[in-house]
């Protein structure tokens, strides 16, 4: 993306098209209140995303995504505005845009793949794999696996790289190589994984010990997978790989606080990062007033690297300076929880074990993968 963040944070957006949701996961942070974006709103926004991308000259690039609760609850919203933005979208010439939506799944149908398909809509799907059923449960407290299940075996036949985003939760650490392993029976060609965090879980020695065999184990099929025919992609290894390839600085690639993406709240107000949403204090503009600069540079000024990451090897390849992780394990931007310093550690350990391994066999598809 551009230079400027004040164009680049304008360019991609994502719009929370609800609060509510038709699950109740464990983890889940979310107030589940009925609380839906309305269309002026998310029209303001969109208005304010093709107003910015059409000044930009260079790669003019644009993304908008829909976020929850479970976004999905806003289906016929969200067709409407994908329309909306695919018609004022495509009058810009050599403009690349893209939609994407994170859903639970439960309410895809084949006729909103097509118009996923049609309009340019990545759809991921959020599924906690073996896991799914103890963690994630629906409203009235029923396992949804099967459901969901068969949701992604549909999803696949339009979308064979649908993306899975599986969330670990620390009772559950001893089924996420299993779990793993079953999606790829499934047909799924990429996972990415994430630790539940927040005061509904509580990770201890024990739960982060039994994840370290876990991933120990994911990373032997990762091996074993990537050296067939089917590139498989585990993406907390290979966001380790590139960091190291391009020498582009973890931060940098992925944490968006306020720099490369706006959230946009149910009502209108901007946030820098999804898991900020309505968080007081860190509301950083809205569609009525534009975003507030210097709320944002004040925000940044208060993003500073932990005394304890200094002088640490590792640091161009960690997370430590990501605020939403930071913040949703210790409650503070700049601390970095000794549960995601040992995860960083480990990731970056295991994915230079798979590399390793990868590299000196030569593996085209594994080579032409990381370094494109
Ligand atoms: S699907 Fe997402 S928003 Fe809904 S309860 Fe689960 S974590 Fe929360
Ligand atoms: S590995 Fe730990 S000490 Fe090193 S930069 Fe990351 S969080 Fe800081």
């Amino acid at each position: 993306m551009g230079k400027d963040p004040t164009v680049d944070r304008k360019r991609n957006l994502t719009l929370v098209m609800t609060h509510q949701c038709n699950f109740d996961c464990k983890y889940c942070l979310q107030k589940h209140e009925d609380v839906y974006m309305p269309r002026e709103t998310a029209v303001k926004a969109i208005d304010m995303l093709v107003d910015s991308v059409s000044k930009i000259k260079e790669q003019p690039k644009a993304q908008i995504s829909f976020y929850g609760g479970e976004p999905l609850l806003a289906r016929k919203e969200i067709e409407y505005l994908v329309t909306y933005a695919v018609e004022k979208l495509s009058k810009i010439p050599d403009l690349k845009y893209a939609f994407e939506i994170t859903t639970n799944g439960t309410l895809l149908d084949q006729e909103f793949i097509d118009f996923a398909k049609k309009n340019h809509v990545i759809l991921a799907l959020s599924h906690d794999g073996l896991a799914q059923d103890p963690v994630r449960v629906d409203r009235g407290g029923n396992y949804t696996k099967e459901k969901v299940d068969q949701k992604l075996q549909m999803l696949l036949k339009t979308f064979p790289e649908t993306i899975i985003m599986m969330t670990v939760h620390p009772e559950y650490a001893s089924m996420v190589s299993a779990s793993v392993k079953f999606f790829r029976e499934k047909g799924v060609r990429a996972v990415s994984m994430v630790l539940a965090h927040g005061e509904r879980v509580a990770w201890d020695d024990e739960s982060f010990a039994v994840l370290s065999e876990e991933l120990e184990k994911v990373e032997k099929l990762y091996e074993e997978w990537n050296k067939g025919n089917d590139a498989f992609r585990f993406i907390p290894f290979e966001n380790k790989i590139r960091n190291y390839i391009r020498q582009k600085d973890a931060d940098n690639a992925m944490c968006h606080f306020g720099c490369h993406k706006l959230m946009v709240d149910a009502d209108g107000k901007y946030y820098p990062c999804t898991h900020f949403v309505g968080r007081d204090g860190f509301s950083i503009g809205s569609v009525s007033e534009g975003t507030d600069e210097k709320k944002i540079r004040d925000l940044e000024a208060k993003r500073v690297e932990a005394k304890d990451c200094e002088g640490c090897v590792l640091r161009p390849r960690c997370r430590h300076t990501c605020a939403c992780a930071n913040h949703g394990h210790t409650g503070d931007m700049s601390r970095v929880s000794a549960l995601q310093c040992e995860y960083e550690q480990l990731t970056i350990r295991l994915a230079d074990q798979a590399a390793a391994v990868l590299i000196s066999d030569e593996n085209p598809r594994f080579i032409e993968r990381m370094y494109k």
